[in-house]
């Protein structure tokens, strides 16, 4: 038998996060809203009605294609690229075919093993970089079909990559260092789980040492990173089962589906081609034209590179393992650059964002609060409002209710106590109560001091604040 190399290319469909549609005013934000209600006659695709393109979407689609080093071409077109599926009111797609926005460049990856070590550096390179609209959403229940249009009429980006991956953990490790450009570039929020970031991969074998493609299989609409791994093991090991049987490649290119339930695929059909799709030039949109400078004017405003901003973190002194799960997840990001700003103490910041928030994050299952709650929470802190200790308290629940700082401070009465008045009162009390405590610090017993700090701690349940008990204590005992 010839020994086998596994070809592999990625086609990547990103949902942008953009105010609007891609070619109309509706809300761009649809997820968790009712069905068909943020629709207009022209995302349904109501004839004698006109698409104009989105600039924010161009804005960020460009940001994106400078990030993977790709070339803008100065002229763009819109293309109509046909086919018949109830997800699809007009019956075409608007999308870009032989004018897109960019060709070529490429992204590095990494691929670690658990323990944060490298185990391979690679390169991937990029075919080209393309606007489009996304489809609605079809829900099928038993013999019906539910058709929700909130959807159709996003805008998507389409990356495709070259053949250059060679395993289905290059894939991955590719898929993700895309996603985190497609974060730092805020051209998308990349969220797996609302099925922002969809995969079709292209996978076929070939004699190690030839150069040429064979046939392929593509496995269609994957949209998760562990989906992706799993698919392409699947169908590499049946193309390898189907090499051994019939002696070579597949005949032709086909397209698979990825059943996740019993995590294989199944073949759907023979794959198609352009023509089937009956592309021709968008007689709605003037093609799109870019001149040199417009395209430098964008790159100057192009914002760091997550491997930058990974490297930025590390300076501060975060480890490689909270670097990456900062760039890994944008709300938790945000979060920690807001705080950091305001203490400017990266130690702590980690601790309260990466250890106390995540823990609760996980513990509770639920959303993380705004960097604004969190950063009232940092200055209640600073301000003596609270002390940290019921600063994790507080953070707790947050998370499990969702109000913010100064909301649940002020309800549970949480507030620390600074007032001298109050804390001599207090400490007043301390001393009444414990005479022998007293009368051993006077014998030269400095460790009872802390015993009459703990009683004023427990007395004003944790709410005195223990730096201003001590010194009017030591002050009272003089
Ligand atoms: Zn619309
Ligand atoms: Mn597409």
């Amino acid at each position: 038998m010839p020994e086998l190399e596994t070809v592999i290319g990625l086609e990547v469909h990103a949902q942008m996060s953009t105010k609007t549609k891609m070619f109309c005013n509706c809300d761009n934000d649809a997820f968790g809203k009712k069905p068909n209600t943020t629709v207009c006659p022209i995302c349904m695709g109501h004839p004698g009605t006109l698409p104009v393109p989105n600039g924010e979407a161009i804005n960020k689609a460009i940001k994106t294609s400078l990030a993977i080093k790709g070339t803008i071409n100065e002229d763009n077109h819109f293309d109509r690229k046909h086919y018949f599926y109830p997800d699809l009111p007009p019956g075409f797609q608007i999308s870009q075919y032989d004018f897109p926005l960019s060709s070529g460049g490429s992204v590095d990856y990494t691929i670690r093993d658990a323990s944060g070590q490298v185990i391979k550096e690679g390169v991937c390179g990029i075919t080209r970089l393309h606007m489009e609209n996304d489809a609605g959403k079809l829900t099928h229940r038993g013999a019906m079909t539910l058709c929700d249009y909130n959807r159709a009429g996003t805008p998507l980006m389409e990356i495709v990559t070259e053949p250059d991956l060679r395993s289905s953990d290059e894939a991955v490790a590719f898929a993700q260092e895309l996603r985190r450009i497609l974060i730092a570039m805020d051209a998308s929020d990349a969220d797996m789980f609302k099925g922002m970031m969809r995969f079709d991969a292209s996978i076929s074998l070939r004699e190690k040492g030839t150069e040429k493609l064979n046939p392929r299989s593509e496995i269609k609409n994957l949209n998760s990173f562990k989906a992706l791994e799993k698919a392409l093991k699947y169908e590499e090991g049946r193309l390898r089962k189907e090499w051994d049987k019939d002696g070579g490649p597949l005949p032709n290119d086909i397209t698979v589906g990825w059943l996740d339930d019993e995590e294989k695929t199944k073949v759907l059909r023979d794959k198609e081609t352009a023509d089937d799709y009956r592309y021709f030039p968008e007689p709605d949109i003037p093609p799109l034209k870019f001149t040199k400078k417009d395209i430098e004017d964008i790159r100057k405003e192009l914002p760091p590179l997550p491997q930058e901003r990974k490297q930025e973190y590390m300076e501060l002194g975060l480890d490689e393992a909270q670097s990456v799960q900062l760039i890994d997840q944008p709300e938790l990001q945000k979060i920690f650059d807001a705080v950091y700003e305001k203490t400017k103490d990266a130690k702590r910041t980690s601790g309260l964002i990466l250890t106390q928030l995540v823990g609760f994050l996980r513990a509770e299952e639920k959303e993380a609060p705004d960097a604004g709650d969190m950063v009232q929470l940092v200055e209640k802190i600073e301000d003596g409002t609270i002390s940290a200790n019921a600063g994790k308290d507080v953070l707790e629940k947050m998370v499990k209710t969702g109000k913010s700082a100064s909301e649940i401070i002020e309800a549970e009465g949480m507030q620390q106590i600074s007032d001298d008045g109050a804390i001599e009162e207090l400490v007043q009390k301390a001393i009444d109560a414990n005479p022998e405590a007293i009368e051993s610090y006077k014998n030269g017993k400095e460790a009872a001091l802390g015993a009459i700090v703990g009683w004023v701690m427990k007395e004003s349940k944790g709410q005195a604040n223990p730096a201003k008990v001590n010194e009017i204590l030591k002050k009272k005992l003089k």
